[in-house]
């Protein structure tokens, strides 16, 4: 995602903050609070278009440490009392960064936290959202966030880079089964309505997504939905920024609005984007 880092809310007082920072985002259109709980960037995901993931990571398997939900809580208090009066306004807070954030054992507890702080500054109508690739979303740990998030004003905004195993496999290059993430995502957006976010683009290796492809992706969302999940959005990205790897290219705006609509053809009603 194009994503920018907004420096001048980095004041006095705010240094050394490890798990939390600004963003300008296309995303959101404003300015966004990233919270970031795998500062040591890693994935269980090695997505062939990320823009963040240190590949040595994963190779080493380096385990996250723990984290204190009142340390990351500390930040974004500290973070949302700094923005200036009349400045760009804030759309959300999200928990994105580097890695997979549902896979974090002791997630709730931060995650509680996290809305406690945000309502204690104030700013209750702010949406907490969660990017996941939906990995970790079978765990009970996340069920109960997932329910934290629908009572306060929260929401998971899930992956889904693919319709088929192979395209997948060749995409997302995990050892995490294709079937575990269709499942997850069914059973999350049964539980609450979610947004999917879709991750598009053109690879010297993999070409373009081909129309079966495409196809097969659009009708995965419209099984979600045929099986009682609620889809609250689809958005459908492009690369934005440089790749960590090389031969990864964005999408036209044209390619990206054929992707779109296809999956609105698949999902009635269903609000469908696509980001150039
Ligand atoms: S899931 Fe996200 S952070 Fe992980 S490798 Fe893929 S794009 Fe990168």
């Amino acid at each position: 995602m194009s994503e920018k880092r907004v420096t001048h809310l980095h004041h006095r007082g705010l240094a050394g903050r490890r798990f939390v920072y600004v963003v300008r985002s296309r995303r959101s259109g404003g300015l966004s609070v990233g919270i970031n709980l795998d500062p040591q960037k890693s994935c269980n995901f090695d997505c062939v278009y990320c823009e963040v993931i240190d590949r040595r990571a994963i190779a080493l398997h380096r385990r996250r440490p723990p984290i204190a939900a009142s340390e990351v809580a500390g930040e974004l208090a500290a973070v949302l009392a700094s923005r200036p009066a009349g400045g760009e306004p804030l759309r959300d807070i999200a928990f994105a960064g580097d890695g997979e954030p549902s896979t974090f054992r002791g997630f709730l507890p931060l995650a509680r936290g996290v809305f406690d702080a945000r309502d204690a500054a104030g700013l209750a109508g702010i949406p907490v959202i969660l990017i996941t690739n939906g990995s970790g979303l079978g765990r009970e740990e996340m069920k109960a966030a997932h329910d934290l998030f629908a009572a306060r004003g929260g929401r998971f905004w899930i992956k889904l880079d693919a319709g088929t195993e192979a395209f997948y496999r060749a995409v997302c290059r995990t050892v995490v089964p294709f079937d575990r993430i269709l499942a997850n995502l069914a059973g999350a957006a049964r539980r609450h309505p979610v947004v999917v976010q879709s991750m598009f683009f053109l690879s010297d290796e993999l070409g373009p997504p081909s129309r079966g492809e495409v196809d097969a992706w659009a009708g995965r969302l419209a099984r979600v939905v045929r099986a009682g999940g609620s889809l609250a959005g689809v958005q459908v990205y492009t690369v934005a920024r440089e790749t960590m790897e090389a031969g990864v290219h964005a999408l036209g705006a044209e390619a990206l609005e054929e992707i779109a609509a296809a999956a609105r053809h698949a999902l009635d009603g269903v609000p469908v984007e696509s980001f150039p």
